[in-house]
């Protein structure tokens, strides 16, 4: 999907969001482009005691941000839980926290983080540092997508240029390639990943917050949630809390691909709705295409139908229709495109990205994406296989995985042979010529 980013913080400052038809393009800011613009004051404050750490926790705790990754964690509850693992750690001498960032990014339809990290990466390593600081971390691993070839030398180019000139004495930072799997997302099999193993997620308890990379306790951010904390902190938590619309608090990064006129990502007040994200910041539906079905969480968030255009778009608010946000890789179909090939073609993704650990999982996406491969669907079959996968996976890959099958049961059974096309909407190019 082609990646343009409308604006970013630094260009609203507490300004109501620009119209999406007035994009700003920032030139790309390096190290004295940041720090003229008065970057890592705050951080060097916050190590100076001249910025208390309590104060930095109660405003990450009043902006109410979440963990953006997908999981949709409080960042500031976070940041308090593994401050006190690592003070207990620190005190029977196991040393203190450690912390893990996740820009893996492999989610499908999701490009926000490699979109931010490309334009304003010290606005992420600031959010970085400040964290470290407050929650007492001792070394951070960076686990970047490997596919981010100009985004690594960017990142590592950048990282050099502040170790050279630090603000004050950094903690250990370093940068490590991933290797192109997808459930290296989860949080566990990241850390796994990171300590010389196969990515497979680990069984809880225990917990990461208590004892997580290399048995120490560890936090683990995504890259966007790092991203805000400069922001939160220098505007106050209620700017980025002041966002929002249906009763929702903040601001989300929608990555919009697939039948828009401006795909791209969008940055736009938590809880909007899908219809409202299409008509105000891309553009509208492409020419000849009229909105069919949405997929508001990538391959793993389930697929909505058109009639569902208007529910608030946030964490918590699509689980009532059997569906989830997580990393908001919003992806747009049309009349010409069919839900059941869409689902077909995320369960083949995670047939190929199950890690095999546990037979749920891996047995279970294979058989489930041949089963729906059918013209007409076993639906009793199907939801047997989807309750097995659901109730029996280690991980959210094989939790989340039924979420496409049971999305075309409920919304598209019209197109597995268990109804008929609606009346307002006429069958897409190759359904089977009796439904056209
Ligand atoms: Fe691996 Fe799938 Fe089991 Fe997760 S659910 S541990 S990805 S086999």
């Amino acid at each position: 999907a082609r990646a343009a980013i409308d604006f970013v913080a630094s260009d609203f400052a507490g300004q109501p969001l620009p119209a999406a038809d007035d994009p700003v393009s920032p030139a790309f800011t390096d190290l004295a482009r940041y720090r003229a613009s008065g970057g890592y004051a705050l951080a060097a404050a916050v190590a100076h005691g001249t910025r208390d750490a309590e104060s930095v926790l109660q405003a990450m705790e009043d902006a109410g941000l979440r963990g953006l990754g997908g999981a949709g964690f409080p960042a500031g509850r976070k940041w308090r839980i593994v401050r006190d693992h690592a003070a207990r750690a620190a005190a029977a001498g196991r040393g203190g926290a450690l912390m893990a960032v996740n820009i893996d990014e492999g989610e499908p339809g999701t490009f926000k983080d490699r979109t931010y990290l490309e334009r304003d990466p010290h606005r992420f390593l600031e959010g970085l540092l400040i964290a470290a600081q407050v929650v007492g971390v001792d070394a951070v691993y960076i686990y970047l997508r490997d596919e981010y070839h100009g985004a690594r030398a960017l990142l590592a180019r950048e990282l050099e240029r502040l170790q050279a000139e630090p603000p004050y004495p950094l903690p250990h930072i370093e940068l490590r390639r991933g290797a192109g799997a997808y459930i290296c997302g989860e949080e566990s099999a990241m850390l796994e990943s990171i300590e010389g193993r196969r990515g497979e997620p680990r069984l809880r308890p225990p917990y990461i917050a208590e004892a997580g990379l290399f048995g120490r306790p560890t936090l683990a951010h995504n890259f966007e949630t790092l991203y805000w904390v400069r922001d939160i902190l220098e505007r106050g938590p209620q700017w980025f809390a002041g966002f929002g619309r249906h009763g929702r608090r903040g601001l989300r990064s929608f990555s919009v691909s697939g039948r828009v006129r401006s795909p791209g990502v969008k940055l736009a007040p938590a809880g909007i709705t899908l219809r409202e994200l299409v008509d105000e910041y891309c553009g509208g539906m492409l020419p000849g295409h009229t909105l069919y079905a949405y997929l508001p969480g990538g391959a793993s968030g389930g697929i909505l139908p058109a009639a569902l255009a208007d529910v608030p778009l946030d964490f918590d608010t699509l689980q009532p229709h059997g569906c989830f946000i997580g990393s908001a890789a919003v992806i747009v179909l049309s009349q010409h495109d069919r839900a059941r090939d869409a689902a077909l073609n995320v369960m083949r993704f995670f047939a190929h990205e199950s890690c095999g650990q546990c037979t749920p999982c891996r047995v279970g996406t294979d058989k489930a994406a041949r089963l729906m491969e059918a013209p007409q669907w076993d639906a009793d079959l199907l939801d047997d296989l989807a309750q097995v996968m659901a109730d029996a996976s280690i991980c959210g890959l094989g939790q989340a995985a039924p979420n496409p099958i049971r999305c075309v049961h409920k919304y598209f059974a019209h197109e597995v042979g268990e109804g008929h096309w609606p009346g307002d909407l006429p069958p897409p190019r190759g359904a089977p010529l009796a439904e056209r």
